[in-house]
């Protein structure tokens, strides 16, 4: 299939061109057709399916297909909910991307930023606004956006959102959109919670599913390198610099790590910057900005900042720690290995993080190929320890649905995991 039988409109297959897209995914080839006959879906499509265009391209064309010229004021015709900043500017941006041809306009709302930007741009007019759902609440109060006319909705990364705490802030924005609108959600996994929320609010949706483990992750060779805790950092300079990677993302499992280990890299030579929740939002987007210009080799991230990051053509994922949920393994390597290009994703695994490996390989139903590198085999005499896990995965507590959390039945890691934090 092409995007020409898509039935897209011209202005739309231009900017397709531009990106370069030859052919649809699976989720947009699935998606588009069901959503341009008004239908809702629920999707089960994680972040590096193509899923952002899967949703932006039917709703633009959507957007054209209906008589609206903007002749007069401008309403706000698509609502688009996201869990965090990141994948909210990402999908803002993709919008500007795809509907470059057309005039509609689009703009972002999140917090930790002035509100006063945004309410110069709502008052100048948008048709569509991405928005994660606290900051929305706050205009929605201060009456300062309409979304009276908003006839199309958006969850993207629904799960993520009723993780980080904001169901009742969905429902709160629910409350006041017109009841006559298209909706659609999207889910990486299909919790109970989900379920819910796609019950109370979807009508008669069509069920889209891609396989679980998308097209791209297929081409991200794994590997685990086992090492001792103490020595990570070591192995990781090494890597760096005999391999001579030019660009990669770094996971670790708390702030207070990410900021560490950006720290000694720059003593090692390697130019590095660390984002997470504790950093301001300008000082995120500058860093971020930084890496995708080449102007910082390594970024080091939590898994909550780095949610949605999408940077074409990263090389190379490193898990410095694993996450102590499988499924946050599977949203960080999918970071690299995008759209078709060859990805990497080396895991630095110690005795701790045993049971974690486990969990994982259990989850994406493969093993795991493991590397013992000479000079950096782990001391067999090191006994497991404890994992802290610092307080950034306060608001995901609970266990999700589909029993994926790692170390479930063992108390080993037992004492840190309730570490307080709160939402981002
Ligand atoms: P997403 O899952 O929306 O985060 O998209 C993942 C990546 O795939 C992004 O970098 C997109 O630019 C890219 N992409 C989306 N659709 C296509 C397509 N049809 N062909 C090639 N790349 C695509």
């Amino acid at each position: 299939m092409t995007f020409n039988d898509l039935g897209l409109n011209k202005l739309l297959l231009k900017a397709i061109k531009d990106q370069g897209y030859e052919n649809p995914t699976p989720i947009q080839e699935q998606a588009i057709p069901v959503i341009l006959k008004r239908k809702d879906i629920l999707a089960g499509a994680q972040t590096g399916t193509g899923k952002t265009a899967g949703f932006t391209l039917p709703m633009l064309e959507l957007l054209l297909r209906s008589k609206d010229d903007h002749k007069g004021k401008r309403h706000i015709k698509a609502l688009i909910l996201a869990p965090t900043r990141e994948l909210a500017a990402q999908v803002e941006e993709s919008i500007r991307l795809y509907a470059k041809h057309t005039d509609y306009r689009s703009t972002v709302i999140f917090g930790g930023v002035k509100i006063n930007p945004q309410l110069v741009a709502l008052r100048k007019g948008v048709d569509i606004v991405v928005a994660t759902p606290g900051r929305l609440l706050d205009h929605i109060s201060q009456k300062s956006i309409d979304l009276s006319h908003v006839n199309f909705l958006i969850l993207d990364e629904a799960d993520r959102m009723l993780d980080m705490g904001f169901v009742n802030d969905i429902k709160k924005v629910m409350a006041v959109l017109p009841s006559q609108r298209q909706t659609l959600l999207f889910s990486a996994t299909y919790s109970d919670a989900i379920k819910q929320i796609s019950n109370k609010f979807l009508k008669s949706p069509t069920l889209i599913e891609v396989a679980r483990t998308n097209a791209s992750n297929e081409i991200v060779e794994q590997a685990i390198y086992h090492v001792d805790k103490a020595r990570k950092r070591e192995l990781l300079t090494h890597l760096i610099k005999e391999g001579d990677w030019k660009q990669v993302l770094v996971f670790t499992r708390t702030k207070h790590g990410a900021n560490r280990l950006s720290g000694q890299l720059e003593t090692d030579g390697i130019s590095s910057a660390a984002i997470h929740g504790n950093k301001s939002q300008n000082a995120r987007t500058k860093s971020l900005a930084d890496f995708k210009a080449g102007k910082i080799k390594v970024l080091v991230a939590t898994d909550i900042a780095a949610r949605g990051i999408d940077i074409d053509q990263l090389p190379h994922v490193v898990n410095f720690e694993l996450p102590n949920v499988s499924e946050d393994y599977v949203h960080r390597i999918g970071r690299t290995g995008r759209a078709g290009n060859k990805g990497e994703a080396i895991s630095l695994v110690c005795v701790d993080e045993d049971e974690f490996l486990a969990g994982i390989e259990k989850l994406i139903k493969k093993d795991i190929p493991k590397v013992w590198l000479k000079g950096f085999k782990p001391d067999p005499s090191i006994k497991a320890e404890p994992i802290n896990m610092g307080g950034n995965r306060g608001a995901r507590n609970k266990p999700r649905g589909g029993g994926s959390r790692n170390g479930g039945g063992g108390n080993r890691n037992g004492g840190g995991r309730n570490g307080g934090g709160g939402r981002r």
